[in-house]
């Protein structure tokens, strides 16, 4: 059966793609554990030269990269240069990471070294916020540790991955990455119970990543897990409004709000809570709203009718209960899945754009007095993936950052991850880590040689 994968600027059919059947899965997990085979015998160097070279293609093929990611998930241009540059980024520091055996006892007793070894076929299931990013993130570190993987991109954003694939297979060992096609129910499952799998690294939402854990580790098999988040900025009454604004913008609209760690609720002493406001406002509308293949472009649609559809639900929730709705009007003519960066000024903190993650262009903006009252709501009951606080340094903020309790706190900032920077969330945010050493050591087992003396 084919899929029409849509462009979501003009929802128009991109490209179609045939969907994978089972027969293809066991030849694409089968293709795996042979290219595993061969993989996992070449030296630390070679994994080395060959991750670098796939960075070089995917840097040499990044217009092709990034055009793709414009016209099927939808971001503008500069964003998806940047993802691009980030997967080439993410590439090369996986492949400088080191697996050499540790010694944890050389003594007159007994010599002891732990090693780590590769965990073999790995399942990858990905969303579509960040395609090729996110694929990066699970594929590099496998790669890296000795790993083969199969990948199931979302259904909406498959394209870029297929590319990607291409490039890795042609730098490393026919076969070592593996695409497969279709819907979560149909292809994902199957993929995980798929015996010849032996590890499960899932980023999508957190009711799909719990199910999917329970299949895994009925088998026992390996799982990390990135999954939803509601972060919260805390604005201190301190906080210098001319130099927090931007980043507060940006951090919160960054990919139209459709970012696992952006900022989703903003939380804002009321000394500071007009200024912030209208300043945020100012930066909503200077937003060039549009199709991210046209110059100039800041801001593209929401990736699928699924997700417009819920964040404007959202939206209307919001205002039918009162709350004050900021969205700047619509450009004439578009007709995509468009939705302006919108605020909502005094929301309840019962209101679904409050209380559920929103994954899509939407601040809820609530007013404090009072800090500890605030951060009882500030502390999501379920998600704990990130959070912020803003404003000079002073007991109140070194307070509210021993409160939150998310995989990552920033201060001044927020949604920012780097390659070295261990990322993960907790509560039901998500299982395991991403990123640096730690994130390496997902895609292995441990070994101990005990040699007596
Ligand atoms: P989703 O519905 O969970 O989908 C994610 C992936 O899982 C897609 O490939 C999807 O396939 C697949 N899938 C869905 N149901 C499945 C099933 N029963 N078995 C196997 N696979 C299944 O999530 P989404 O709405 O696309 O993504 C948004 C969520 O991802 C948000 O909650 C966001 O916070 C989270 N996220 C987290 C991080 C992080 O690092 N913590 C990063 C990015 C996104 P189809 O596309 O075919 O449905």
């Amino acid at each position: 059966m084919a899929i029409n994968i849509i462009n979501p600027a003009t929802k128009s059919v991109y490209k179609s793609i045939e969907e994978t059947d089972s027969a293809g899965l066991n030849t694409a997990v089968e293709n795996a554990k042979s290219a595993f085979e061969i993989w996992r015998k070449t030296s630390a160097a070679e994994r080395t030269q060959a991750m670098h070279r796939v960075a070089d293609e995917i840097e040499a093929c990044g217009a092709e990269l990034a055009e793709i990611i414009v016209s099927e998930q939808g971001k503008p241009m500069a964003i998806a240069q940047m993802e691009v540059g980030g997967a080439a980024g993410w590439t090369r520091y996986n492949a400088e990471l080191s697996l050499e055996p540790v010694v944890i006892e050389d003594s007159a007793e007994r010599y002891v070294e732990e090693q780590r070894l590769p965990v073999g076929v790995v399942a990858s299931i990905t969303p579509w916020n960040w395609p090729l990013m996110i694929a990066v993130w699970h594929i590099m570190p496998a790669l890296r540790a000795g790993c083969s993987v199969v990948i199931k991109p979302a259904s909406t954003t498959p394209i870029n991955t297929i590319k990607l694939a291409e490039i890795i297979n042609k730098h490393t060992v026919p076969n070592l990455v593996q695409v497969v096609i279709g819907g979560g129910r149909a292809v994902g499952e199957p993929l995980v119970k798929h015996p010849d799998v032996k590890k499960l690294v899932f980023t999508g939402s957190t009711p799909v990543g719990k199910h999917l854990a329970q299949i895994a580790v009925a088998d026992l098999k390996k799982v990390t897990l990135e999954l939803g988040g509601n972060d919260a900025g805390i604005v201190l009454e301190n906080a210098d409004i001319s130099k927090v604004a931007e980043k507060i913008y940006m951090t919160s609209f960054i990919n139209m709000g459709q970012t696992c760690a952006c900022l989703k609720r903003l939380y804002v002493h009321r000394s500071k809570y007009e200024a912030l406001s209208d300043a945020l406002t100012k930066i909503a509308a200077a937003q060039v709203v549009g199709n991210g293949m046209d110059e100039g472009v800041t801001f593209g649609p929401v990736q699928n009718e699924k997700q417009f559809n819920s964040v404007n639900a959202m939206i209307e929730e919001a205002k039918a209960a009162g709350a004050e709705v900021i969205q700047p009007s619509l450009p004439a003519g578009l007709n995509g899945y468009f939705i302006a960066p919108t605020l909502i000024k005094d929301p309840k903190h019962d209101m679904s754009v409050v209380c559920e993650e929103q994954f899509g262009p939407v601040l809820p903006i609530i007013p404090y007095d009072n800090l500890e009252e605030v951060m009882s709501h500030a502390i999501h009951k379920e998600f704990a993936l990130g959070g912020s606080v803003w404003g000079e340094e002073c007991p109140e903020r070194d307070w509210v950052v021993e409160q939150l309790d998310s995989g990552t706190v920033w201060i001044n900032n927020h949604a920012e991850v780097l390659p070295h920077i261990p990322f993960g969330g907790n509560k039901d945010s998500g299982m395991g880590v991403e990123f640096g050493q730690e994130g390496l050591l997902e895609y292995t087992v441990r070994k101990v040689v005990n040699r007596a003396k």
